[in-house]
């Protein structure tokens, strides 16, 4: 089958009604609810009216030794956000991602620039997120131009996409290319998966990672690599990664029969979804203290935005997928995919808010979980 082919064959055209994973209470996107939140102006600024007594983040980078701000290091990671349209609407989504998201898809020569720009980045991690990536026409030209590169490549992939029918061969496709799949599951418990991701979302979610398991995922193959993402429920600190992990594994395998390479624990973002959750619920002046309270020096060095480049769907340039949300492009001439300027991009000095302390907070928090 030709890429052509199977462009046409994936290609989404929006979302059937049944493929739809319906979110929490009836969670939809602060673009449909037409929030007040939807310009990142508007959240930093909501961050910001929060009286915190230690709440400047370059003051708490210099305070770490990092007098100069966040200066980059060598590129590893190439991170697409291939789009926003999702088949799930979770409570907690940094993206707003939904199944409203049908126009913002990152088209073919968008994924060519992406393509060139790796080539010139020498990152030697091509990581793709969305939304679902899975829905863009694009995903499995995409997937191929990378390994053929010899990239290593990562699926951010929510699971329950596996189960629609026009994604059943996925899990073999991938694991054919040795694509690592990192998913994210909250929770081993039930309750608390749905009460984030929508009723149904943790029964749907063990049959996506049976069949991965089926082709060979999660069980030691490098080859293979099935990666789970955690993150808390509500507005606290997630545990260790290591005691979790152990928990984790051993209730997947007796409860389900389900096994894993390794889990990742990540911490909650204020912004977007998250940030409108806090904001209703009354938490989020307390949860700006929890962040800024547990600031860990150690977490600076290994921050992702030190060694990732994140590219949004129309080409846009950021430090990282949360300033992407924030519409706070990299600080370079022509923040653009097409016109990257590798010795511009080395020079630059990472764009930073409050938020920040989401990732700096406990062991530190990035796409590969703790940092420290
Ligand atoms: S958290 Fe992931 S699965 Fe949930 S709505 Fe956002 S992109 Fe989709
Ligand atoms: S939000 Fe982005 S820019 Fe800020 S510390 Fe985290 S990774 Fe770096």
């Amino acid at each position: 089958m030709s890429l052509e082919d199977q462009t046409e064959r994936d290609a989404p055209g929006g979302i059937d009604p049944a493929d739809l994973v319906g979110g929490p209470q009836g969670t939809t996107t602060l673009r449909a609810r037409g929030s007040t939140l939807v310009p990142g102006a508007a959240q930093l600024a909501r961050l910001d009216a929060v009286a915190l007594p230690n709440g400047d983040f370059e003051a708490a980078l210099a305070g770490a030794g990092f007098h100069d701000g966040l200066r980059p290091a060598k590129v590893d990671f190439f991170q697409i956000n291939i789009g926003r349209l999702c088949n799930m609407t979770c409570r907690h989504c940094h993206v707003d991602a939904g199944p409203d998201r049908v126009a913002e898809n990152m088209d073919r020569a968008t994924v060519d620039a992406c393509l060139a720009a790796l080539d010139a980045s020498g990152a030697h991690t091509v990581d793709i997120t969305g939304g679902a990536p899975e829905l863009n026409p694009h995903f499995r030209y995409l997937v191929d131009a990378c390994v053929a590169r010899g990239k290593h490549v990562i699926d951010r992939c929510n699971l329950t996409i596996l189960l629609l029918p026009r994604f059943a061969d996925l899990p073999a496709w991938l694991a054919d290319r040795g694509v690592e799949v990192v998913c994210s599951l909250p929770h081993h418990r039930k309750p608390n998966t749905d009460a984030q991701r929508g009723e149904g979302t943790f029964d749907r979610s063990i049959e996506a990672l049976r069949r991965l398991n089926a082709v060979g995922y999660g069980q030691g193959n490098p080859k293979r690599t099935l990666t789970l993402m955690h993150n808390p429920a509500g507005a606290f600190l997630p545990g260790g990664q290591a005691s979790m992990e152990r928990e984790w594994r051993a209730s997947l395998q007796r409860h389900h029969s389900v096994t894993f390479d390794r889990l990742v624990a990540l911490n909650n973002m204020p912004i977007a979804r998250f940030l409108d959750w806090l904001t209703e619920t009354d938490n989020l002046a307390s949860y700006m203290e929890t962040l800024t309270n547990a600031f860990n020096p150690a977490a600076v060095a290994g921050l992702m935005c030190r060694n990732t480049l994140s590219v949004a769907w129309d080409g846009t340039v950021y430090d990282c997928d949360f300033n992407q949300m924030l519409d706070l492009p990299t600080d370079v001439p022509r923040p653009h995919v097409r016109d990257l300027d590798m010795g511009a991009l080395a020079a630059r000095r990472v764009v930073t808010r409050r938020h920040c302390f989401g990732c700096t907070a406990g062991a530190g928090s990035s796409c590969g979980g703790a940092t420290t």
